[in-house]
């Protein structure tokens, strides 16, 4: 539903109810004003009725009382002036009468509702009526007893008058009661005006208020016709919109409706254009006709299950023309509900796929040449990668990848055997964490952090001796080569590291063998010279003493002579021990060559050499060696002069043993 018309139905609901209570308050008015109205002119009507009542009976009172008193005045003349008896009685009578009938209305005049001063004039009245009838009954004794001119005397002397004066009275009151009438027929119509007038207004209001809902409503069904003929134009528009679709889908759709039999109802142009069949070939056969038997039937029974339960299909078919050809249609089919929810007609949507399905064939045909390609290329890859892997295998060298995190990706089993981790614990741990000790990981780091990250940052393969830690944290040197590769846009580093703890062994080896001397195990003569070159230049350049002492084993070859060559090795070793036991942590001692030493002695002067010298030979001299029992050796003792060189020294040192020798042998020469 549009906005718009969501919006004109909310107001629709509105103006109902504006209208329900409008009604509702105008017959609310008008019921009031007619109730009110009608209240109060039964009231007025009552207070006319009353008033009418009290004042007619009233003045027909006062009419009566006056009627009478005039006609008891005549009569009262009659019975004055006849002669005969009877006749006088008879008047008599009627004039008895006439004074019932005065009383009579005099009474019914009291019953009604009088203020005081009505009050007090019927008083007076009643008074001068009393009086009069006084003066009368006096009149009519007279007359009864003869004196009739006595009684005409005293009626029109006394009766007359007190009679004019009832008479007075009467017209007093009646005037009075006639003026109360026109002052109470006054306010009657004043309070009649004023609900004609309240009337009126009620009308005029209610009519305003009839008025205003007429307005309204005439306002609303305006809008609601309004909205109804925009709701109209859109239904006009939807509707065109709707013929547009109809005639694309007509024009790019293969439509058909079929009933629950799958027995065709309907075919648009299309339809018939591919199939090569007639409306008249298609409608009540069976879609069946253009079943093309290229797909297995699981297709077209998934079909049934899937619509025949009121859901949507979608596939596609392969159908058969009429002449024999084949298309492909990309169909949909729509069920149909009725109000149970069971479809009742099929609407099948079919696009023509045959040229797709063409392209499709041509494309699976490249396809699958590709994947023979691939296939082919794979193997060949395959084999490759065996000999790699054979490589790497039987590698005595560890090789390990790792990625651009510096994270093991490759581990081969010369890796396994060299640090004792399995590729599955290796794989995924950073390299330098796991291999490095953790002394050296921080300067490791340091050194390696930078990945490359383009061909000309590449690592070449330079080789560097690092140290590497086991599995069992046994720490050992590698030689490694790390060159960088770049695999699917990553670069990764190859690391090919050796454990070269043989190789430094051997090295350490070489170097002892270079420097020291195998019997002794002292520095042999090359080692001597090197440290010698070295104090010579810092005496030098310090100017601090420098003192050689050279010494020589005494006949040391009648020792060999005496016991054997191995004896005279163990002197020799036991000599070695006995002098390096002695010496100061700067002195150096080298075997110099056969049985003959040299001692260089930093910061040491001559006289220093020479106590140093005397010290030693007097151990020597007192000392207990195995199997040969005492040796003596021969001290020549020199100290460091300006200009000296290694050769200057070294010879006077050994001009100085020389002289030892020449003068008898234990004994110290200094030079
Ligand atoms: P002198 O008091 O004059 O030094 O007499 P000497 O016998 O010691 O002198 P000479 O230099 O003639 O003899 C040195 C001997 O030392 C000769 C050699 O056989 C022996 N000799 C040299 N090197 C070794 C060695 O490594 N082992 C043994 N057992 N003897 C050695
Ligand atoms: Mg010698
Ligand atoms: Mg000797």
């Amino acid at each position: 539903m549009k906005l718009s018309q969501f919006a004109a139905n909310l107001a629709e609901v509105r103006s109902r109810q504006v209208l329900r209570a409008g009604f509702s308050l105008v017959l609310l008015i008008i019921a009031f004003i007619v109730i009110f109205g009608l209240n109060r002119l039964t009231k007025v009507h009552e207070s006319l009725a009353e008033i009418v009542n009290n004042e007619q009976v009233a003045i027909e009172m006062l009419f009566r009382m006056q009627q009478a008193s005039r006609d008891r005045s005549l009569l009262l003349y009659r019975i004055a002036s006849t002669q005969d008896a009877f006749e006088r009685d008879e008047q008599i009578l009627n004039y008895r009468n006439l004074g019932a009938q005065f009383g009579e209305a005099h009474r019914k005049l009291k019953e009604l509702q009088f203020n005081e001063s009505e009050k007090a004039l019927l008083n007076q009245q009643w008074e001068y009526a009393l009086a009069t009838q006084k003066i009368q009954k006096q009149a009519i004794e007279m007359v009864t007893d003869g004196q009739i001119q006595a009684a005409q005397n005293l009626l029109s002397m006394q009766a007359i008058p007190a009679q004019n004066k009832i008479l007075d009275s009467i017209n007093n009151l009646l005037d009075f009661e006639i003026k109360k009438s026109h002052k109470n027929t006054l306010l009657l119509q004043k309070q009649q005006g004023k609900t004609r007038i309240f009337m009126i207004t009620g009308g005029i209001l209610a009519a305003l208020f009839v008025g205003f809902i007429a307005y309204f409503v005439n306002s609303r069904v305006h809008m609601l016709i309004s909205n109804l003929s925009d709701t109209a134009q859109e239904l006009n528009e939807t509707n065109k919109h709707l013929e547009f679709m109809q005639q694309a889908v007509d024009h790019h759709n293969i439509v058909s409706i079929a009933d629950v039999n799958g027995n065709i109802t309907f075919v648009n142009d299309l339809f018939c254009q591919i199939s090569q069949y007639s409306k008249q070939e298609l409608i009540g056969n069976n879609h069946r006709l253009l079943k093309s038997g290229m797909q297995p039937d699981a297709i077209f029974e998934e079909l049934w299950q899937t619509i025949s339960t009121g859901k949507i299909w979608q596939g596609e078919i392969c159908n058969r023309k009429k002449h024999g050809g084949l298309y492909w249609v990309a169909t949909t089919i729509l069920p149909m509900l009725d109000n149970s929810g069971l479809p009742y007609q099929y609407i099948s949507v079919r696009t023509d796929i045959s040229s797709i399905k063409e392209a499709q064939q041509v494309l699976l045909r490249s396809k699958n040449d590709l994947e023979n390609m691939v296939h082919a290329r794979t193997l060949e890859l395959e084999e490759r990668d065996e000999v790699l892997q054979s490589i790497t295998n039987a590698a005595q060298d560890a090789v390990i990848m790792i990625d651009n995190q510096q994270n093991i990706t490759f581990w081969n089993p010369a890796a396994v055997i060299m640090f004792g981790y399995t590729p599955e614990e290796a794989t995924g741990s950073n390299l330098y964490n796991l291999i490095t000790p953790p002394k050296y990981l921080d300067a490791y780091k340091a050194a390696f952090t930078t990945m490359p990250k383009n061909e000309a940052q590449a690592l070449s393969g330079a080789t560097t001796e690092l140290h590497a830690l086991r599995r069992d944290c046994s720490e050992f040197p590698i030689e490694i080569s790390v060159s960088s590769v770049n695999l699917k846009n990553n670069w990764h580093a190859v690391a090919i590291v050796r454990d070269i703890t043989a190789r430094k062994l051997a090295e350490e080896q070489l170097k002892q063998l270079a420097t020291t001397d195998p019997l002794t195990g002292l520095f042999n003569r090359r080692r001597f010279n090197e440290v010698l070159y070295a104090e010579l230049a810092r005496a030098k350049r310090y100017a601090t003493p420098l003192s050689l002492i050279i010494f020589d084993i005494d006949h040391f070859k009648q020792i060999n002579d005496q016991f054997g060559h191995p004896i005279g090795d163990q002197v020799l070793i036991q000599l070695s021990a006995l002098i390096s036991n002695t010496l100061r942590e700067a002195d150096v001692l080298a075997r110099w060559g056969g049985e003959e030493f040299t001692i260089l002695a930093p910061n040491c002067d001559l006289q220093c050499g020479r106590r140093f010298a005397e010290k030693l030979r007097m151990t020597i001299e007192t000392y207990e060696f195995t199997d040969v029992s005492k040796v003596t050796c021969s001290f020549g003792v020199t100290e460091y002069r300006e200009n000296d060189d290694q050769s200057t020294l070294v010879k006077r040192a050994d001009h100085s043993l020389y002289r030892a020798k020449q003068m008898g042998r234990n004994r110290v020469e200094v030079e």
